[in-house]
Parts: C-alpha cells; sequence; structure tokens
C-alpha cells in the first residue's frame, strides 16, 4: 500500500459509524513532486486544507478549499516567478473505488487526502508563468532584460526581406 502522508490523513471510524457527524478539517503540510513544465509547488512549501468530511451513501465526502504558493520561471524574460493559488474541492472517496473512475479509495479506517490534493493543484498550476503581467520579456536580438534596462537593438534591426527588396527596387540609391 502507499504511505500514508500523515499531514493530510485523518481517522473516519467515528464519521462511518454516525453519518450526522460533520468532521472539521483544518491541515497543513508537504506534498513533494507537484509541478508542470514552467511551474510547482516548492517541496517544502506549506499546503493548507480548510473543510469538512461527511459521511454519505457511497462513503466520505470532503468539501474544502486548498490553498498555496507556487514557483515558476517567467516563459517571458526566465526570471523566477511566484504567486499564491487556491482551490475548492469536492471529492468522493470509496472504500471500494473503482481505479478507472473519478473517486478516490480509502483503506477502511483512514482517508489519506494526499493524493486528491496534489491532482487538483498540478491542474492548477500555471502553463505559462510571467513575473509579473506587464513583464516585457527579454530583446530577441541581444538577450537584455526588458524590465530591467533597454537596448537600442529595435532601431538597428532590419527585416531581411525589405532590405533585398529595398536593394532591388533602388539599386541607384547604393
Ligand atoms: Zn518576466
Ligand atoms: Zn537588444
Amino acid at each position: 500500500m502507499v504511505p500514508v502522508n500523515r499531514d493530510f490523513s485523518f481517522g473516519v471510524t467515528k464519521l462511518l459509524r454516525d453519518p450526522a457527524i460533520v468532521k472539521h478539517l483544518d491541515l497543513e503540510g508537504q506534498i513533494p513532486e507537484i509541478y508542470v513544465t514552467s511551474s510547482w509547488i516548492a517541496d517544502d512549501e506549506v499546503i493548507h486544507l480548510e473543510g469538512v468530511a461527511e459521511s454519505v451513501h457511497e462513503g466520505i465526502l470532503v468539501k474544502a478549499n486548498i490553498s498555496t504558493n507556487w514557483s515558476g520561471e517567467c516563459v517571458r524574460c526566465l526570471s523566477p516567478a511566484s504567486g499564491d493559488m487556491k482551490v475548492s474541492v469536492i471529492e468522493l472517496f470509496e472504500e471500494r473505488a473503482d481505479p478507472e473512475g473519478d473517486s478516490y479509495p480509502f483503506d477502511g479506517d483512514v482517508v489519506d487526502l494526499a493524493e486528491m490534493i496534489k491532482d487538483n493543484l498540478v491542474l492548477e498550476l500555471p502553463l505559462v508563468p510571467l513575473c509579473k503581467n506587464d513583464c516585457r520579456g527579454l530583446c530577441q536580438y541581444c538577450g537584455q532584460n526588458l524590465n530591467i534596462g533597454t537596448c537600442d537593438c529595435k532601431e538597428k534591426a532590419i527585416d531581411p526581406v525589405w532590405q533585398a527588396l529595398s536593394e532591388l527596387e533602388f539599386p541607384e540609391n547604393t
């Protein structure tokens, strides 16, 4: 069996015995290896989950808000980028969950939320992270970070097509 993430697991024996109980969840901890191409959640970043768990006919229903911070690399200027993120989830945990289904499994008296949290955070990670919304990026000619300074490449750059045309049309000028 996959080792239980202790930060994000809780006992459900009482909950299953008495469906009238609503268990309040206020959990925090770390979950490693949450990443997409250009952004990730650092392995030591604290992930916070607050919500409720209740017993339903099929198993345990968890409704929660998950919050944490992401890190990444700005796709325009390649500088470090970061931001906060918040995801609301409603997920079902079933004792004999279908591996192909939408619900998560649990082992009888403990529900481990880590896999579910990971799945939901991966979906929310920015695919095109920016250091700031109006990042000016790098100069395509000299690589100057245009957030920090300017360069005169724009004025110097001549489109090779126009250069060729001007040579054809105005040979007398050269
Ligand atoms: Zn940037
Ligand atoms: Zn430049």
